[in-house]
């Protein structure tokens, strides 16, 4: 799914070749290929598409010959007579003067002995502050995707309002933004990859936004959420808008906060990849077939089992979004398996389709009844079947996050906050890292409240919930635990740097105004404890224990803190 910058090296020396090949591997994040001459190297570049040349022996053809008839974004050369000592002084002079902005060669100096994997990372970071933009570009973004889950936003404008909202949005979560002026800047970005989300303001000087996301769909299919930013649009032109593939319209003139609600929305849309669908046949053939037919290109996880008796142990396991049931089994019938799962509270509003090989109306009617979401005869064309698919997880997806939100707060309730946690939580222990929970609870709250008036505590509540959401990593867990009480959780990160990254967030909200029911301006603070897992035990209760022994002895050492180990 990443996009990884892919690297040729030419040398003719095996022992010098395997170290650059070796060293530069080392980063994991780069495709590296290697030819021992240059009749060896042209085969290549005519058969790979290839970023970056570094050759380590003189070229028969001249450098820019090699870039243009290969549509290199780099060529390397690698020399010998170069002074090192001299090059390290004063790095970005010497490429300056050694780089010809024309053909966007580069000559470096080569070492005298192998290259070590410290050279090898020496060469990768010279050449990123080469001023080639679609270099460093390229480099970054490789950087960007070698870390986990990264997903970038494309903001496709030329308005500078815009782009520095979203800026500021995208800052907030920690999440890297590229813009693009231009539609086919924008279409180049989205193929190097990793793109994850898209905002297009209506003002490209070289396609209007319709048509360009129309583009992007015949190129990018209908998993990337699309939002458009702008006027209000006739109806005609809306629908025309919608038929493209536009997934949520935005007005131009939208702040900040629009923007921020806009972008969790599209990430809302954007989670149909994790979606996981289980299918229970019990023959395990033409029907696993015909869906694996029809979902093949969308990116669901689809799994499947052959016995509906152990559907039920499975169920809580596997976490299916939608459940497809042959109702044509032998053991058990479709249909009795879906009246059995819809007594048990849990999966009584789980998404189930049955499918059947015939199209008879009262076997429809009796999918109905059994309590089913849908019934489909395998007679259907393959398209209608995965769009009748994609359509019920999209709704479902749209109202979980609904019923998974506080209205006040806008964060996670208790229930959804423990849910996405117990995942981190697993992740952690798989991978043996941390993850550190912080207990937040505001300050003399119910003073607040009798000063001020219920409405204004409210709206202390509410900020602080903006606050967060706008704050650390998109993949980092909010919630409102109880009352005045918030919750955070940051994988990856042991109490004292989540007390950094939160501190930075209380810093924020100290300077924040509120206005009571009589017009008196005041702030308001917050206090938080911290503990983590593996540290203070392997379930939630058992660090949450921790974390408010921890608030416990901020609120007796002055409030307006983050505790994140023993002290005081
Ligand atoms: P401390 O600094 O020790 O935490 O003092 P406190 O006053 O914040 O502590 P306490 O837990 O006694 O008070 C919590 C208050 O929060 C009481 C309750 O009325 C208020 N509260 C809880 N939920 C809401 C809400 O949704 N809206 C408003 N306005 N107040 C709420
Ligand atoms: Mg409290
Ligand atoms: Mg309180």
């Amino acid at each position: 799914m990443y996009y990884s910058p892919k690297i040729l090296v030419v040398e003719d020396h095996i022992a010098i070749r395997t170290m650059w090949v070796e060293g530069l591997k080392s980063f994991k994040k780069y495709r590296i290929y290697e030819a021992k001459d240059f009749d060896r190297a042209e085969k290549l570049l005519q058969s790979e598409k290839i970023d970056i040349l570094i050759l380590g022996q003189a070229s028969p053809k001249s450098l820019s010959q090699l870039q243009a008839d290969y549509d290199l974004s780099l060529v390397v050369q690698l020399s010998k007579e170069m002074d090192l000592t001299n090059l390290a002084k004063s790095k970005i002079e010497a490429f300056d003067s050694f780089n010809s902005s024309v053909s966007k060669t580069v000559y470096l100096p080569a070492p005298e002995m192998s290259p070590s994997i410290e050279i090898c990372h020496e060469l990768i970071d010279q050449i990123k502050i080469i001023p080639h933009q679609n270099v460093s570009q390229l480099l970054e973004r490789a950087e960007l995707s070698s870390t986990d889950n990264q997903s970038i936003l494309l903001c496709v404008s030329q308005n500078q309002r815009i782009i520095q909202d979203l800026q500021k949005v995208t800052t907030a979560v920690q999440m890297p933004m590229i813009v693009a002026s231009s539609a086919q800047k924008a279409l180049r970005e989205l193929r190097l990859g990793n793109v994850e989300y898209v905002f297009i303001s209506n003002d490209q000087d070289d396609m209007t936004a319709v048509p360009l996301v129309r583009s992007i769909r015949k190129e990018k299919g209908y998993h990337l959420p699309i939002a458009l930013l702008s006027t209000p649009l006739e109806v005609h032109d809306r629908i025309e808008a919608v038929h493209a593939g536009v997934s949520l319209f935005l007005h131009e003139e939208s702040g900040y906060d629009v923007l921020n609600q806009g972008l969790r929305q599209l990430q809302v849309l954007g989670k149909a990849g994790s979606q996981k669908i289980l299918i229970i046949d019990d023959d395990q053939g033409d029907l696993i077939h015909f869906i694996h037919q029809s979902l093949g290109q969308s990116s669901f996880q689809i799994s499947s089992i052959n016995s509906p008796l152990r559907l039920l142990e499975l169920m809580t396991e596997i976490q299916t979004d939608l459940l497809l049931i042959n109702c044509d089994m032998e053991e058990v019938g479709g249909f009795e398996v879906c009246r059995t799962l819809r007594t048990i509270p849990e999966w009584q509003s789980l998404p189930i389709i049955l499918i059947g090989q015939s199209d008879d109306p009262a076997k429809r009617m009796a999918a109905f009844k059994s309590g089913a979401d849908d019934y489909l005869s395998t007679h259907l064309e393959t398209e209608e079947l995965s769009l009748r698919i994609s359509a019920r997880l999209e709704r479902m997806r749209i109202s979980q996050e609904r019923a998974d939100r506080d209205a006040l707060t806008g964060l996670l309730i208790r229930r959804a906050f423990n849910e996405a946690f117990q995942q981190k939580l697993q992740i952690a222990k798989r991978k043996g890292s941390v993850v550190s929970i912080c207990l937040l609870d505001l300050d003399h709250f119910k003073s607040v409240n009798d000063t001020y008036g219920h409405l204004a505590g409210d709206r202390v509540l509410s900020a602080l919930g903006r606050l967060l959401s706008s704050s650390f990593r998109a993949e980092d867990l909010r919630g409102r635990w109880w009352g005045e009480e918030f919750i955070v959780a940051f994988s990856g990160e042991d109490p004292q740097s989540a007390k950094s990254i939160l501190e930075r967030a209380r810093q924020e909200f100290i300077k924040l105004e509120f206005e009571g029911e009589n017009g008196e301006v005041f702030k308001s603070t917050f206090s938080s404890g911290i503990a983590c897992y593996p540290d203070h035990g392997e379930h939630i209760e058992q660090i949450l224990k921790i974390a408010d022994e921890r608030l416990y002895k901020v609120k007796q050492n002055g409030r307006n803190q983050i505790l994140a180990k023993d002290e005081f």
